[in-house]
């Protein structure tokens, strides 16, 4: 059994029902249990394509699954969701990213873990923050202190004025 950590993006279409369908498609993978979410967070886009804005969460959960398969299943779930990606770091209906896989480290074309831009990216860690817990805990207070992205992080109402 290992510990994951997954980041849920949206900012196409109906943002937070996405959120939703991705959660419980993850809930139904298969050797997954113990799923833990963070609040959804509203995000300013990073990386300087004009686009709205995003909704992201963060997830943890146990798998029996390896990494290789897990980043598959994530991705068919992203394909799912009728993902476009016709622009690099541009809008999509859901962007699913493994953070953390245990203690594994390694970089493939396919799987780089740790995700390299997670000290970057002030909309992953807020929500990781949440739900990181063990020496992880830890480690993402240091980042959330340190990281120079100054991008706005809000936590999301739906029904504020
Ligand atoms: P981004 O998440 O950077 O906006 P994509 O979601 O389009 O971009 O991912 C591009 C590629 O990143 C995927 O084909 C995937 O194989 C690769 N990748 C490498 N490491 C990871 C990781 N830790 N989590 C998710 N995808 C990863
Ligand atoms: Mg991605």
């Amino acid at each position: 059994m290992t510990e994951a950590y997954v980041a849920l993006g949206s900012n196409l279409g109906a943002r937070l029902a996405t959120l939703q369908a991705a959660r419980v498609a993850l809930q139904a993978l298969p050797g997954l249990s113990g799923l833990r979410a963070s609040r959804v967070y509203e995000t300013e886009p990073v990386g300087g394509v004009p686009q709205g804005d995003f909704l992201n969460q963060v997830v943890r959960f146990d798998t029996t699954q390896r990494a290789d398969a897990l980043l598959q299943q994530l991705q068919a779930i992203e394909r799912a969701q009728h993902r476009e990606r016709l622009v690099h770091w541009g809008p999509r209906t859901l962007d699913l990213d493994l953070l953390y896989y245990g203690h594994l480290v390694m970089a493939t074309p396919q799987l780089t873990l740790p995700h390299p831009e997670i000290g970057k990216r002030r909309f992953v860690l807020e929500p990781l923050l949440e739900v990181a817990h063990g020496s992880l805990r830890a480690q993402v207070h240091h980042l959330l202190a340190t990281t120079p992205d100054t991008h706005w992080v809000r936590p999301y109402t739906e029904d504020k004025g």
